[in-house]
């Protein structure tokens, strides 16, 4: 009866032990920052910051009128010395900073820096 009585005794104070042991080390694994997320890398950081270019944006935009653009041999660098969207009479200038010029002959963004067959020098 007393070696049961040591044992039930033993078993006690050993589920304690165990409790405090666990209890520990989940106290020292949310001390050390185990629930926080980890840190973001600082280019994702900054890319998230800085204003995505308009002139990059062709959401909205369809497959036709991207075609279309294809199709007249819009680059966004002319190689023509002289010639470029921003100097053509059917380039539409950006109202602001936040967007890109236009064409009318297609849509979507267009640089002014940009080119195509159908450039028509500007008269005014
Ligand atoms: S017609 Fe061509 S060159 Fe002129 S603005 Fe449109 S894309 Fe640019």
């Amino acid at each position: 009866m007393e070696q049961k009585e040591y044992s039930r005794r033993k078993f006690i104070h050993q589920c304690a032990g165990s409790g405090a042991a666990l209890l520990g080390t989940l106290f020292l694994f949310n001390s050390c920052g185990g629930n926080e997320k980890p840190a973001e890398p600082a280019a994702k950081k900054e890319a998230a910051d800085k204003p995505a270019d308009p002139c990059s944006d062709f959401s909205g935009v369809s497959a036709e009128e991207l075609d279309k653009r294809k199709n007249l041999g819009y680059v966004d660098q002319s190689t023509v010395p002289g010639n470029s969207c921003g100097n053509c009479g059917l380039y539409i200038p950006p109202a602001n900073d936040t967007e890109c010029g236009r064409c009318l002959l297609f849509k979507g963004p267009v640089r002014a820096e940009g080119h195509c067959v159908q450039y028509v020098a500007k008269t005014t």
